[in-house]
C-alpha cells in the first residue's frame, strides 16, 4: 500500500500520496522536500507528475532485493560515485585512518542491531544467520580474526597505536548515523532492519558492476600492490570475499519474509541516507592525517 517516504502516512492511491506531499513540500516542510530533492527531482512538479514520479520509483519490477540493489547503485556508484568511493581507488594513510577511527564505531553498533533482529524474530534460519553474522564480525571464525580485529590491526599498520585508535569518539555525522540505524532498530519489525543493515553491506559487493555499478568499492590492485601494508590487504580482502554472500543471503531472506514492502523501501532508503553520512564521516576523520583530502569532501 503505498506510503509517503517521509512521514509514513499511507493512502490507498498514488495519487494521494504525491497530493499529501506536494502540500507538505508548499509549506516548506524540510523532510519532505529534501526527500524529493534526493529522489525525485529539485524542480517544482505539480501532483500528477508527482505521482507518476513517486510511482516509477517505488514499483518493484523482480523483486524487492534487486529493487534494492539497483538503489543502492545509484546512490553510491551511479553517475557521481560517493567521494569516500571515489577516494578508496587511490587511498592515502589519511583516508585509511579515517576509515579505521570511525569504522570501530560502526561496527560495535553493527552487532547490537542485529541482536535486536535476533530478538525480535522466531525464523531459526534468521537467527542462525544473524549469529553467524555477529561472530565473524566480532569474534572471527576458523581461527581467522574478526572485522573488528582486521580494522585495528589495518589502523596499527599505518602507525597508530591500538589505545590511540579505541580512544576516539565518533564523530557528529557518524554518531547521528548510529542514531538512525538505532531508531529503526528499536522501531521497526524484524524484516525491515535485516533489509536496512544488509542493504548496506552491498558497498563491498564484487558483482555490483554486473548491475551497473561504475567501480570496486576499492581499487582492487591494491589488494597485490606492495604500497600497502599486509594489514590493510587483510582487512580489505576480507570484505571482498565476505559481504557479496552476506549481503545477497540476507536480502533472500528478506524477499522471503517481507510482508510489507513500500514500508521496507521506505526503511532502507533512510538507512542508505544515514550511510551516505557516515561514509563522508570517514573523509572527514581523515582530514586530520591528511589535509589534502579536502578536495575529494568538496
Ligand atoms: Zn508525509
Amino acid at each position: 500500500m503505498p506510503i509517503c517516504p517521509s512521514c509514513e502516512y499511507r493512502a490507498s492511491e498514488w495519487k494521494n500520496i504525491a497530493s499529501h506531499m506536494y502540500l507538505m513540500a508548499r509549506n516548506s516542510d524540510p523532510s519532505h522536500v529534501m526527500w524529493m530533492n534526493r529522489n525525485l527531482t529539485m524542480k517544482e512538479v505539480d501532483v500528477d507528475n508527482l505521482s507518476i514520479m513517486l510511482e516509477n520509483f517505488f514499483s518493484i519490477k523482480d523483486n524487492l532485493s534487486f529493487w534494492i540493489r539497483e538503489k543502492f547503485i545509484q546512490k553510491f556508484y551511479g553517475e557521481s560515485p560517493h567521494p569516500f568511493i571515489l577516494a578508496m581507488q587511490n587511498p592515502t594513510r589519511g583516508v585509511l585512518l579515517g576509515y579505521v577511527i570511525e569504522h570501530q564505531h560502526f561496527l560495535k553498533n553493527w552487532v547490537k542491531v542485529l541482536s535486536e533482529i535476533i530478538f525480535k524474530t522466531d525464523v531459526e534460519e534468521v537467527i542462525k544467520y544473524e549469529l553467524e553474522n555477529i561472530n565473524v564480525e566480532y569474534f572471527g571464525y576458523n581461527g581467522r580474526p574478526s572485522h573488528y580485529e582486521l580494522l585495528i590491526r589495518m589502523g596499527e599498520s599505518l602507525g597508530m597505536p591500538r589505545e590511540k585508535i579505541l580512544s576516539y569518539k565518533p564523530l557528529p555525522s557518524t554518531q547521528s548515523a548510529i542514531n538512525t540505524w538505532r531508531k529503526i532498530a528499536f522501531e521497526s519489525n524484524w524484516v525491515e532492519i535485516m533489509a536496512a543493515m544488509h542493504s548496506l553491506e552491498l558497498v563491498a559487493d564484487k558483482t555490483l558492476r554486473k548491475y551497473g555499478a561504475k567501480m570496486h568499492y576499492f581499487n582492487e590492485t591494491i589488494l597485490s600492490s606492495n604500497d600497502f601494508p599486509k594489514e590493510v590487504k587483510d582487512f580489505l580482502r576480507e570484505g571482498y570475499e565476505a559481504d557479496q554472500t552476506h549481503a545477497g543471503e540476507a536480502l533472500k531472506l528478506v524477499d522471503k519474509y517481507a510482508e510489507d514492502p513500500e514500508k521496507i523501501q521506505v526503511t532502507v532508503l533512510r538507512s542508505f541516507d544515514a550511510f551516505a553520512k557516515y561514509l563522508t564521516a570517514r573523509l572527514e576523520r581523515g582530514m586530520e592525517f591528511d589535509k589534502n583530502l579536502i578536495k575529494v569532501v568538496l
